[in-house]
C-alpha cells in the first residue's frame, strides 16, 4: 500500500526476514481486516515507517513464532510475559474457541484480498487468509 494513493493495495512477496538478536520471527497463517485497514486502503489514515514508502497492512495479525534471532523456538519453549500482549494471548487460550470463531463473518483467500477490504453491513470479523 502506498500511504495517500487510493487504490494501490496490492500482494507483494519480500525477501524472507532475518530477524536479529532478539527479534521474533513469526509466520503468518491470517489476519484480520477491519475498519483501519479499509481507512489506510482508502488513503485516509496511516502512515509508512520512517524510510519506507509503502505500509505493509496486517496489525491485527495471526502468528506463529518461528525463532528468535534466528534460532528456532523449541517446542514448550513459549514465552511468557507480563505485557499487554502476554495478557491478551493468555486470555484468548481461555476464551470459549466456538464463540470466538462465531465473530468470523468472513474468509477471505489472499488471492480475493480486494474483497476482504470491502465492507459489508454484517461483518463482525473478517480474516484475510495468507495461506502460510
Ligand atoms: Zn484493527
Amino acid at each position: 500500500m502506498i500511504l495517500g494513493r487510493r487504490g494501490s493495495a496490492a500482494v507483494a512477496d519480500f525477501a524472507e526476514p532475518h530477524p536479529a538478536e532478539g527479534e521474533l520471527l513469526v509466520d503468518g497463517p491470517a489476519l484480520g481486516v477491519c475498519g483501519t485497514d479499509r481507512e489506510i486502503v482508502e488513503g485516509e489514515y496511516g502512515r509508512a515507517p520512517p524510510g519506507e514508502e509503502r505500509l505493509v497492512l496486517g496489525h491485527e495479525s495471526l502468528g506463529r513464532p518461528r525463532g528468535v534471532g534466528g534460532n528456532p523456538i523449541r517446542a514448550g519453549g513459549r514465552g511468557r510475559g507480563d505485557c499487554p500482549p502476554a495478557r491478551a494471548a493468555e486470555a484468548l487460550a481461555k476464551a470459549d474457541r466456538a464463540w470466538l470463531e462465531s465473530l468470523i463473518t468472513r474468509r477471505v483467500p489472499l488471492e480475493r484480498f480486494e474483497e476482504a477490504l470491502a465492507k459489508h453491513d454484517d461483518d463482525v470479523k473478517v480474516v484475510l487468509e495468507l495461506g502460510s
